[in-house]
Protein backbone atom coordinates (compact mmCIF):
# COMPACT_ATOMS: atom_id res chain seq x y z
CA UNK A 1 0.00 0.00 0.00
CA UNK A 2 1.12 3.38 -0.94
CA UNK A 3 0.27 5.89 1.97
CA UNK A 4 0.60 9.48 3.54
CA UNK A 5 0.05 10.51 6.46
CA UNK A 6 -0.31 13.95 7.27
CA UNK A 7 -0.69 16.31 10.66
CA UNK A 8 0.18 19.23 12.50
CA UNK A 9 3.47 19.45 14.33
CA UNK A 10 2.72 18.24 17.65
CA UNK A 11 0.48 15.68 16.62
CA UNK A 12 2.09 12.58 17.58
CA UNK A 13 2.89 11.94 13.73
CA UNK A 14 5.97 10.49 13.71
CA UNK A 15 5.71 7.66 16.71
CA UNK A 16 2.26 6.91 14.84
CA UNK A 17 4.06 6.68 11.52
CA UNK A 18 7.03 4.33 12.51
CA UNK A 19 4.71 2.10 14.17
CA UNK A 20 2.48 1.91 11.09
CA UNK A 21 5.23 1.44 8.78
CA UNK A 22 6.49 -1.52 11.32
CA UNK A 23 2.98 -3.31 11.57
CA UNK A 24 2.22 -3.22 7.41
CA UNK A 25 6.21 -4.11 7.11
CA UNK A 26 7.02 -1.17 4.11
CA UNK A 27 9.08 1.10 4.67
CA UNK A 28 8.87 4.63 6.41
CA UNK A 29 9.60 7.48 4.55
CA UNK A 30 9.80 10.91 7.01
CA UNK A 31 11.37 13.66 4.39
CA UNK A 32 12.07 15.50 8.47
CA UNK A 33 14.22 12.46 8.67
CA UNK A 34 15.99 12.56 5.62
CA UNK A 35 16.50 16.30 5.55
CA UNK A 36 18.01 16.32 9.19
CA UNK A 37 20.55 13.21 7.80
CA UNK A 38 21.45 15.40 4.77
CA UNK A 39 22.58 18.19 6.81
CA UNK A 40 24.40 16.27 9.23
CA UNK A 41 26.30 14.45 6.51
CA UNK A 42 27.25 17.98 5.20
CA UNK A 43 25.67 17.45 1.38
CA UNK A 44 24.77 20.83 -0.34
CA UNK A 45 21.00 19.42 -0.33
CA UNK A 46 21.29 19.63 3.81
CA UNK A 47 22.75 23.03 3.80
CA UNK A 48 19.86 24.12 1.66
CA UNK A 49 17.45 22.87 4.01
CA UNK A 50 18.90 23.81 7.33
CA UNK A 51 18.46 27.48 7.07
CA UNK A 52 14.53 27.06 6.10
CA UNK A 53 13.95 24.21 8.76
CA UNK A 54 15.61 26.45 11.89
CA UNK A 55 13.16 28.78 11.19
CA UNK A 56 9.96 26.46 10.91
CA UNK A 57 9.66 27.37 7.32
CA UNK A 58 9.33 24.58 4.53
CA UNK A 59 12.19 23.27 2.96
CA UNK A 60 11.82 24.39 -1.00
CA UNK A 61 9.23 21.85 -2.89
CA UNK A 62 11.92 21.25 -5.40
CA UNK A 63 14.48 19.79 -2.98
CA UNK A 64 11.75 17.95 -0.95
CA UNK A 65 10.67 16.25 -4.35
CA UNK A 66 14.13 15.00 -5.69
CA UNK A 67 14.90 13.62 -2.22
CA UNK A 68 11.71 11.82 -2.55
CA UNK A 69 11.73 10.77 -6.07
CA UNK A 70 15.07 8.92 -5.19
CA UNK A 71 13.99 7.05 -2.27
CA UNK A 72 10.74 5.65 -3.83
CA UNK A 73 12.88 4.52 -6.95
CA UNK A 74 14.40 2.16 -4.50
CA UNK A 75 13.72 -1.72 -4.72
CA UNK A 76 12.44 -1.97 -1.20
CA UNK A 77 9.49 1.07 -2.13
CA UNK A 78 7.95 -1.95 -4.75
CA UNK A 79 5.22 -3.78 -2.12
CA UNK A 80 4.51 0.20 -0.70
CA UNK A 81 5.71 2.71 1.58
CA UNK A 82 4.45 5.37 3.67
CA UNK A 83 5.00 9.11 3.49
CA UNK A 84 5.08 10.89 6.75
CA UNK A 85 5.50 14.59 6.67
CA UNK A 86 5.51 14.66 2.31
CA UNK A 87 3.32 16.35 1.05
CA UNK A 88 2.97 19.29 2.69
CA UNK A 89 2.52 21.71 -0.25
CA UNK A 90 -0.59 21.28 -3.58
CA UNK A 91 2.51 21.57 -5.71
CA UNK A 92 4.41 18.33 -3.85
CA UNK A 93 1.03 16.28 -3.78
CA UNK A 94 0.81 17.20 -7.48
CA UNK A 95 4.31 16.08 -8.17
CA UNK A 96 4.05 12.93 -5.96
CA UNK A 97 1.21 12.26 -8.30
CA UNK A 98 3.14 12.47 -11.62
CA UNK A 99 5.79 10.18 -9.85
CA UNK A 100 3.94 7.83 -9.04
CA UNK A 101 1.90 7.89 -11.79
CA UNK A 102 5.16 7.26 -14.56
CA UNK A 103 5.31 3.93 -12.77
CA UNK A 104 1.45 3.44 -12.97
CA UNK A 105 0.78 3.41 -9.27
CA UNK A 106 -1.32 5.65 -7.31
CA UNK A 107 -1.76 6.28 -3.54
CA UNK A 108 -4.21 4.14 -1.69
CA UNK A 109 -5.33 6.18 1.74
CA UNK A 110 -4.50 9.83 3.01
CA UNK A 111 -4.19 9.90 6.97
CA UNK A 112 -4.81 12.93 8.56
CA UNK A 113 -3.91 12.98 12.27
CA UNK A 114 -6.05 15.44 13.61
CA UNK A 115 -5.75 17.47 17.01
CA UNK A 116 -6.97 21.21 18.37
CA UNK A 117 -4.66 23.87 17.94
CA UNK A 118 -4.62 24.44 21.56
CA UNK A 119 -3.49 21.21 22.61
CA UNK A 120 -0.85 21.39 20.18
CA UNK A 121 0.33 24.31 21.18
CA UNK A 122 0.33 22.51 25.50
CA UNK A 123 2.13 19.21 23.54
CA UNK A 124 4.73 21.68 21.56
CA UNK A 125 5.31 24.07 24.56
CA UNK A 126 6.27 20.73 26.50
CA UNK A 127 8.14 19.13 24.38
CA UNK A 128 10.76 22.20 23.60
CA UNK A 129 11.15 22.31 27.70
CA UNK A 130 12.06 18.69 28.22
CA UNK A 131 14.12 18.30 25.32
CA UNK A 132 17.41 16.61 26.08
CA UNK A 133 18.18 17.53 22.88
CA UNK A 134 16.00 20.04 21.09
CA UNK A 135 16.14 20.20 17.92
CA UNK A 136 16.03 23.76 16.30
CA UNK A 137 12.41 23.88 15.24
CA UNK A 138 11.36 22.79 18.53
CA UNK A 139 11.94 26.04 20.48
CA UNK A 140 8.78 28.02 21.70
CA UNK A 141 9.56 30.96 19.29
CA UNK A 142 9.50 28.81 16.01
CA UNK A 143 6.09 27.00 17.19
CA UNK A 144 3.71 29.91 16.13
CA UNK A 145 5.64 30.02 12.60
CA UNK A 146 5.52 25.88 12.17
CA UNK A 147 1.59 26.16 12.84
CA UNK A 148 1.04 29.10 10.49
CA UNK A 149 2.82 27.31 7.81
CA UNK A 150 0.64 23.56 8.29
CA UNK A 151 -2.35 25.91 8.74
CA UNK A 152 -1.43 27.87 5.30
CA UNK A 153 0.13 25.55 2.80
CA UNK A 154 -0.16 21.89 4.42
CA UNK A 155 -4.44 21.97 4.78
CA UNK A 156 -5.39 22.73 1.60
CA UNK A 157 -3.08 19.13 0.66
CA UNK A 158 -5.83 17.84 2.74
CA UNK A 159 -8.15 19.08 0.56
CA UNK A 160 -6.63 18.12 -2.52
CA UNK A 161 -6.92 14.69 -1.10
CA UNK A 162 -10.40 14.74 0.09
CA UNK A 163 -11.42 15.70 -3.57
CA UNK A 164 -10.16 12.82 -4.67
CA UNK A 165 -11.78 10.43 -1.74
CA UNK A 166 -8.31 9.30 -0.20
CA UNK A 167 -8.43 11.17 2.85
CA UNK A 168 -9.50 9.82 6.63
CA UNK A 169 -9.56 11.80 9.47
CA UNK A 170 -8.27 10.14 12.42
CA UNK A 171 -8.79 11.86 16.22
CA UNK A 172 -5.55 11.99 17.42
CA UNK A 173 -6.70 12.67 21.19
CA UNK A 174 -6.16 9.87 23.67
CA UNK A 175 -3.45 7.62 24.22
CA UNK A 176 -0.49 6.89 21.98
CA UNK A 177 -2.78 3.10 21.84
CA UNK A 178 -5.97 4.28 21.28
CA UNK A 179 -4.44 6.81 18.26
CA UNK A 180 -3.08 3.66 16.93
CA UNK A 181 -6.08 1.66 17.08
CA UNK A 182 -8.10 3.92 15.12
CA UNK A 183 -5.39 4.05 12.21
CA UNK A 184 -5.49 0.77 11.95
CA UNK A 185 -8.75 0.53 11.67
CA UNK A 186 -8.88 3.37 8.87
CA UNK A 187 -6.07 1.04 7.02
CA UNK A 188 -7.80 -2.45 7.83
CA UNK A 189 -11.12 -0.85 5.82
CA UNK A 190 -9.13 0.29 3.00
CA UNK A 191 -7.40 -2.79 2.23
CA UNK A 192 -10.83 -4.82 2.35
CA UNK A 193 -12.16 -2.66 0.25
P1 LIG B 1 9.29 17.06 10.43
O1 LIG B 1 10.31 16.20 11.08
O2 LIG B 1 8.39 16.28 9.48
O3 LIG B 1 8.50 17.89 11.39
O4 LIG B 1 10.09 18.10 9.51
C1 LIG B 1 11.01 19.01 10.07
C2 LIG B 1 11.28 20.17 9.12
O5 LIG B 1 11.82 19.66 7.89
C3 LIG B 1 10.06 20.95 8.70
O6 LIG B 1 9.71 21.95 9.64
C4 LIG B 1 10.51 21.53 7.36
O7 LIG B 1 11.39 22.63 7.55
C5 LIG B 1 11.34 20.39 6.77
N1 LIG B 1 10.49 19.49 5.97
C6 LIG B 1 10.15 18.21 6.25
N2 LIG B 1 9.35 17.69 5.30
C7 LIG B 1 9.16 18.68 4.39
C8 LIG B 1 8.40 18.80 3.19
N3 LIG B 1 7.65 17.79 2.72
N4 LIG B 1 8.45 19.99 2.53
C9 LIG B 1 9.19 21.02 2.98
N5 LIG B 1 9.90 20.99 4.11
C10 LIG B 1 9.90 19.83 4.82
Amino acid sequence: MLIVFIGPPGAGKGTQAQRLASHLNVPHLSTGEMLRDAEESGTELGRKAAAFMKNGQLAPDELVVKIIGQRIEQPDCARGCLFDGFPRTINQAEELDRQLSLDQRALDLVLELHVEEDELVRRLLRRAKHADKPRADDTPEAIPKRLEVYRSLTQPVLEYYRARGLLREINGQGTPEQVFARIRDAVETRQSS
